[in-house]
């Protein structure tokens, strides 16, 4: 069983801890608003769990998709939303991995970013695989595509319109998505 509560916690901690970072980044590669927006949508879906109790990552991806500007906002609501179907369906590593992966498949129907874009979908692409060896390699894989993204040019997004600017740093949606993986692993080890 996953403690979705836990989980929910850990990514708000987390999220917290990294906003100074997210918005350093996002001010470099786009409009500087990506911390604000995750941030802003954690601690919004933190008060509806605390309210309402029910699936932790269903509050996510309801507040995600409902009320959370940027680009961002709705894909991580999607990713949110998909790994909430998942763990209902079966609330174990292949349930989560069923979402994940399935999240990343709506993230790229609508977002039409592929690997190496410098996106979210670094992170996401090879966390979803590593997933198969379990939450901490998922973890790492998410942790790596994200730091790989320095290297990355952007060709989707804001971040394109500002080209060599932006290299040498990380993505910070790509971050976001490794604390939400460290946050999984954080809660099931
Ligand atoms: P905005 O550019 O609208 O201000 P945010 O700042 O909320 O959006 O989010 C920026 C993040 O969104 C980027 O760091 C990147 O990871 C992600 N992103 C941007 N475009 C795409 C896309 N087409 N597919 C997947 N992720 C994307
Ligand atoms: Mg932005
Ligand atoms: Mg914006």
């Amino acid at each position: 069983m996953i403690e979705q509560e836990t989980v929910l916690r850990r990514f708000a901690a987390a999220v917290e801890d990294a906003h100074a970072q997210l918005t350093e980044l996002d001010q470099r590669s786009g409009d500087g608003d990506f911390g604000d927006n995750l941030r802003t949508g954690v601690r919004t879906a933190v008060a509806r769990f605390d309210a309402d109790g029910g699936s932790a990552l269903g509050a996510l991806g309801e507040v995600f998709l409902d009320e959370v500007g940027g680009t961002s906002g709705p894909l991580f609501g999607l990713l949110f939303t998909e790994i909430a179907r998942g763990l209902a369906e079966s609330d174990d590593l292949a349930g989560f991995r069923a979402g994940a992966g399935a999240g990343l498949a709506a993230i790229q129907r609508v977002g039409e970013a592929e690997v190496g874009d410098r996106t979210l979908v670094d992170a996401l692409s090879p966390a979803v695989d590593a997933a198969e060896q379990g939450f901490a390699a998922a973890a790492r894989a998410a942790a790596d595509g994200a730091e790989g993204t320095a290297r990355l040019r952007a060709r989707m997004g804001r971040a394109s319109y500002v080209g060599e600017r932006a290299l040498g740093e990380p993505d910070p949606g790509a971050l976001g998505i490794a604390l939400l993986f460290w946050a999984f692993a954080a809660a099931t080890e």
